[in-house]
């Protein structure tokens, strides 16, 4: 189709729209003239900018890497202080086993994941170990069939938020009812009474003295840890090293389900039960931990 006054093709744009065109490329060809502008208008330009940032990227990203491969170490003795001042800041929540009973506890966050369970399951059994797993609760309905496998495997099941939302970003009131749901759910789930999941990791480990008073009134203990493997983000054997390096009676480890990036969970778990069997350890729930530490507590207390 032409157009009548400009005598030009134009198939999807009326003449006005075409001197509208017309005249923003002549302004556009005097800003070229005077700024270079036109340049950037050109696909070529984006493609090569879009290659050359890709580029930078690429670059940073393997120098941070490499700078925290070197600063783990450093970084994990940092964590261990830390760990020792919130402990006894914080004493009700539960940091780690008895150092005097060659037990540790496997924990596994942000589960259940229809990618990793099956296969972290498959392994612990091969292994003869148990593990504690803290489920988010919006994920448990999705994967009945495999929390049922988890509790019919002897494994502990504990909470980790509804949403996954830190505790102290919600209100009381809403954090109760999340947590509520979450109990109920994975307990119907397990053909479990209610009270027996109980156990919380708070997400992202974060908590303050208001949401442990209220997790303590609301009958909910809450569990944190004394090592953790970054395995979703380093490599395999830095991952393996840190847990050789850190792993003693009474460690309580943090692993998680459903990332990637590092070593595949089944990875971590093949290198790591054999160092802790070699070290004389044997694998305990979060339970066990629990009711050892009540029973040092009352031994204690009678004598
Ligand atoms: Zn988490």
């Amino acid at each position: 189709m032409f157009c009548a006054r400009t005598e030009r093709r134009r198939v999807e744009t009326c003449c006005c729209n075409a001197k509208r065109a017309e005249a923003r490329w002549t302004r556009l060809n005097a800003l070229q003239r005077v700024w270079g502008i036109r340049r950037r208008m050109h696909p070529a330009w984006w493609r090569r900018k879009t290659l050359r940032r890709t580029h930078a990227v690429r670059q940073w990203r393997r120098r941070l890497s490499t700078f925290n491969q070197r600063g783990v170490y450093h970084y994990n003795e940092l964590l261990h202080e830390g760990h020792r001042f919130l402990e006894k800041r914080f004493p009700s929540a539960l940091w780690h086993g008895d150092p005097l009973r060659p037990e540790i506890a496997l924990t596994f966050d942000d589960g259940p994941s229809l990618r990793d369970l099956d296969a972290i399951l498959r392994t612990l059994d091969a292994h003869g170990a148990v593990a504690t797993f803290f489920f988010i609760g919006a994920k448990v309905a999705a994967a009945a069939a495999l929390v049922r496998a988890v509790a019919a495997a002897g494994h502990q099941i504990g909470m980790h938020g509804y949403r996954h939302r830190p505790f102290t970003s919600l209100k009381p009131t809403l954090l109760r009812l999340e947590l509520r749901l979450a109990q109920t759910l994975i307990s119907r789930i397990c053909g479990w009474e209610r009270e027996r999941v109980r156990d919380i990791r708070p997400p992202f480990g974060v908590f303050t003295p208001t949401t442990l008073a209220l997790l303590e009134r609301w009958h909910y203990r809450a569990v944190m840890w004394s090592l953790v493997p970054f395995h979703w983000r380093f490599a395999a054997e830095l991952s393996f090293e840190q847990v050789r390096r850190r792993v003693t009676a009474g460690s309580l480890i943090v692993l998680h389900e459903d990332m990637s990036d590092g070593p595949t969970i089944v990875e971590l778990l093949d290198h790591t039960l054999p160092i802790v069997r070699q070290a004389g350890l044997r694998t305990v729930t979060v339970e066990d931990m629990w009711r050892a530490r009540d029973a040092t507590s009352q031994h204690s207390e009678l004598s």
